[in-house]
Order: structure tokens, then sequence, then C-alpha cells
């Protein structure tokens, strides 16, 4: 069972609650997730454990162990995510553009300031790079890092950048302002319990071949190890449909912000693999409730390291947003 504890207790008494509720389970596994907020304890036993536990004072109540954090059951109000004056899950609708990779410092500049002309808040791009093909570019490591921020300081613009290994944590969170998990890592355990202890804000993709309950469930592992700042991103799903990259799946944007509070966002990019969708299914994400969207921005496509098909132009990016802004507002949205 989920033991919930009162979200006001002091850590002593979280503390002290967490040993209380090991003398009553007294042999059965107790796991504290004591960072979380709420607080909450797994505690195994039968009814009489139940009942025992019941009757403390410290406990708000007592749930099964499904995703629980992550939903709106947890945390009714929508959550926002902070990266200083950037806020993610409020009014506006949070722009994130750049490069699939930080290829050279001109590169990454040329990208960073057509997406900020456009509106951008949050550039994006990858150093460390989960490539599907052994021989493909992989990203340019700790140098990539270094071209992200160097850019990132002279544009003002927040950088998102990719972590594929629980020890790259402390030295993406160097450099990056936010942590992305990408689809192929949604279910890397090791990797979410990594950036559940950074103090940085997660940008959590989900896995092509995962459903959003499965998503939601990877969330919660960020959110119980005590990191309350994450970000949920549709990018597209496999399915037999074989005319686009990926397929959007716009049903599952929008359960996500039906039964989750967190802040969810969208990649038309990786979802159609195709410039000639994205402007579509951007303003479809957007209508749909879409906290942001993520998107591929390359000064010079043709010569891409990687993802060049899909990127955008800064034209058509730059087209595409003044559409987005458009949508946004009918929505009740600002841009
Ligand atoms: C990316 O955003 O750079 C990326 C690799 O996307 P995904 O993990 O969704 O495939
Ligand atoms: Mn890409």
């Amino acid at each position: 069972m989920l033991v919930v504890l009162k979200a006001n207790l002091s850590a002593a008494d979280r503390e002290a609650t967490a040993r209380a509720l090991a003398e009553i389970a007294h042999g059965n596994r107790v796991t504290p997730f004591l960072d979380a907020t709420p607080p909450v304890v797994v505690v195994r036993g039968d009814d009489n454990v139940r009942a025992r536990v019941q009757g403390l004072d410290a406990v708000a109540e007592i749930r099964a162990e499904a995703p629980y954090l992550a939903t709106r059951a947890g945390h009714p109000e929508n959550r926002t995510v902070r990266l200083d004056d950037v806020v993610i899950g409020g009014k506006d609708v949070v722009l994130i553009a750049g490069p699939c990779s930080t290829e050279t410092y001109e590169q990454t500049l040329a990208a960073a300031l057509a997406a900020k002309k456009a509106g951008a808040r949050l550039l994006r791009g990858g150093a460390f790079k989960p490539r599907t093909s052994p021989y493909s570019f992989q990203g340019h490591g700790e140098e990539g890092l270094r071209q992200l921020a160097r850019v990132a300081a002279e544009t003002g613009l927040k950088v998102v950048t990719e972590v594929v290994s629980p020890e790259d944590v402390p030295l993406v969170a160097e450099h990056a302002h936010m942590l992305q998990i990408g689809a192929r890592n949604m279910q890397n355990f090791a990797l979410l319990k990594a950036v559940s202890r950074s103090a940085r804000p997660v940008l959590l993709k989900r896995g092509f071949g995962c459903t959003v309950d499965e998503l939601l469930a990877s969330a919660e592992y960020i959110l119980a190890g005590g990191n309350p700042d994450v970000v949920l991103c549709e990018r597209g799903i496999r399915t037999f449909e074989g005319s686009s990259r990926f397929t959007f799946d716009l049903n599952g944007l929008a359960y996500l912000k039906a039964f989750s509070s967190l802040p969810v966002i969208a990649d038309p990019s990786h979802a159609t693999g195709n410039p000639t969708l994205i402007p579509a299914v951007t303003r479809a994400a957007v209508a749909a409730g879409a906290d942001g969207v993520m998107l591929e921005v390359h000064p010079e496509p043709d010569h891409a390291l990687s993802d060049g098909d899909q990127a955008l132009t800064p034209d058509a990016f730059s087209t595409l947003m003044r559409e987005v802004r458009a949508v946004a507002e009918a929505v009740g949205r600002a841009f």
C-alpha cells in the first residue's frame, strides 16, 4: 500500500512516522520517499497492518501503488516548472527550439538567434546523442555542452539537452538549465533515479513503444526521488502507419493534461519527421492544450549531422510561430 503522509510535516516528523510505520509493518519491507511532495511510504502488510497505519496521526490517506504523485490524485492543481523567469505550465505556451545536435558554435548560435527571434525561450541541442546506429554521429559530448552554454550566455536563452547515462548527470547539470531524458531512455530506471537527485528540472520524453501510464510511472520515479520539476513530452509513438516517422498521439496529450498535473509539451519534429507535416501537428498540439512545443531548427538542414530531414529552416520556423501565436491566443493562452 502507498501511505501518503500529511504534506506539512517537519523533516523530523516524517522520519519519526517512517520509523513508526516500520514498526507496525514488523518484518515487512517499508520503503520511504520522504523528500517527495507529498511524502509517501510504501508499506507491505495485511488488513491488520493497514488498520494500524490508518490510526497514525501523520497519515493523510492510503492508496494503491499506481502512479500517484504524477497524477491529479497526488497533486490536483496544475504544476509549473520554472527556469528562472521562464515558467512552463503557466499561461504562456513555451517554445523550445534548436538543432537536433549541437555541431559547431556558429551553427548553434545561428539556430539560437533564429529561435529567439521567433519567440523561443529555451534552446535545445544534443551533445550526447542516443543514436540507433553506432556509426551515426554521437554528438560532441562535453565540448557540445560548452558550445550550448556559451550560446545560452550570449543569447539569454535557457538550455535543455539530453543526458544518456547516470554518471553524466552532474556534468550535464553544470552546463544546462534542464535535463532531457530521451524516448529511448524513458524506462532507464537508473537514469530516472539519477535525475531525481538533481536540482535541475527534467524534460521526460515518452518512449515510442510506451503507454501514457508508463510515462507517468517513469515521471513518478523522478518525483518520488525528490525532484518535483518534471515536464512531460509527447513525441510520437510507433504504429503500423508508415507515412510519417512516428504517429503523434494527440489523444495521449489530452489524456496527460487531464489526468496529470505536470506540464506537457509536444515534439512534432520527431513525431512526424517531416517539415511538411510539422506545422499542422504543432498547431493541433497547441490547440489541444500543450504547454509548449519543441522543434528542431537548423540554419542549413542539408548539412546537418543528425535529423536534417526533419529540421525546419529559420524562415519556415518563423512562419510557423506566427501561426502558433494565433492558435495560442484562440485557446486562451499567450505566446
Ligand atoms: C531529441 O529530442 O534529440 C531526441 C533524440 O528525441 P527522442 O528521444 O524523442 O527520439
Ligand atoms: Mn533529433
